[in-house]
């Protein structure tokens, strides 16, 4: 499957393996990866973010309750939820989830962004798991013409770029790290490593315990759909 694919693939596994409930996408862009999620019996709660965030009517409607659903029916409610706003705007209702995931987002964030993306992300959502995709730049001369993949980017990092700010935050906010990727090179340029570079992030069971109920709830995303099934 094109990387793309693989990419939503290596989230979906990651949920069925830690049978995670509650999960959030920032930069769901066509919400294909909430699409995917939306059929496993595990989850329960689905949001997704995007500053460019449209209705779930949007494309097809994809979201809405799917003949999936009448064939086999649920044991448990799902309720999706699609927000419009921005990662490095903290918002009380991110807080508590078992996964967040960025896929191929921080790269389109400008380095003001990149700076508040961890306290956001990390230090106020707090999820159990951060999941997080980026270009890994060491592909790039494979790709016929060889600057960034797409002329948003911010940056596209190789990999000692990408572990180095990885580790940095995990440390600072109490997560440890495991680098993989999606997108294998051809035979014989197996030394660039990925096309896709990704890290899972586990929040340290210390940190988990001590919670911060006190914090005031905050709601700045403006709701584009709820969907209940
Ligand atoms: N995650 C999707 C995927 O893998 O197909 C979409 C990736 S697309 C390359 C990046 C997405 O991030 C876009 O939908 C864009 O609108 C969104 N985005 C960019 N900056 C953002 C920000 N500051 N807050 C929320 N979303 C943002």
């Amino acid at each position: 499957p094109p990387v793309y694919e693989q990419r939503y693939y290596f989230v979906k596994n990651l949920v069925n393996q830690h049978g995670l409930k509650k999960i959030a996408d920032l930069g769901y862009g066509d919400a294909t990866l909430l699409w995917m999620l939306k059929y496993h019996r595990c989850v329960e709660c689905l949001v997704g973010v995007d500053i460019a965030a449209q209705p779930f009517e949007w494309g097809g409607g994809r979201l809405s309750p799917g003949v999936g659903g009448f064939i086999i029916p649920r044991e448990l409610d799902l309720t999706i939820t699609l927000y419009r706003g921005s990662v490095v705007q903290k918002d009380s209702r991110l807080r508590g989830f078992d996964l967040i995931t960025c896929i191929e987002l921080i790269e389109h964030l400008d380095s003001e962004d990149l700076a508040k993306f961890p306290e956001v992300v990390f230090g106020y959502f707090s999820p159990g798991m951060v999941v997080i995709s980026t270009p890994n730049s060491e592909f790039n001369p494979l790709f016929p013409a060889s600057t960034f993949r797409n002329p948003d980017h911010r940056f596209e990092w190789d990999r000692k770029q990408f572990q180095t700010w990885a580790l940095d935050v995990g440390k600072l906010y109490s997560y440890s790290v495991e680098f993989t990727g999606v997108g294998d090179p051809p035979a014989g340029a197996e030394h660039v490593g990925y096309c896709t570079q990704i890290g899972v992030f586990q929040k340290n069971i210390a940190k988990a315990t001590g919670s911060s109920i006190s914090e005031p709830e905050e709601h700045v995303y403006e709701v584009v759909s709820i969907l209940r099934e």
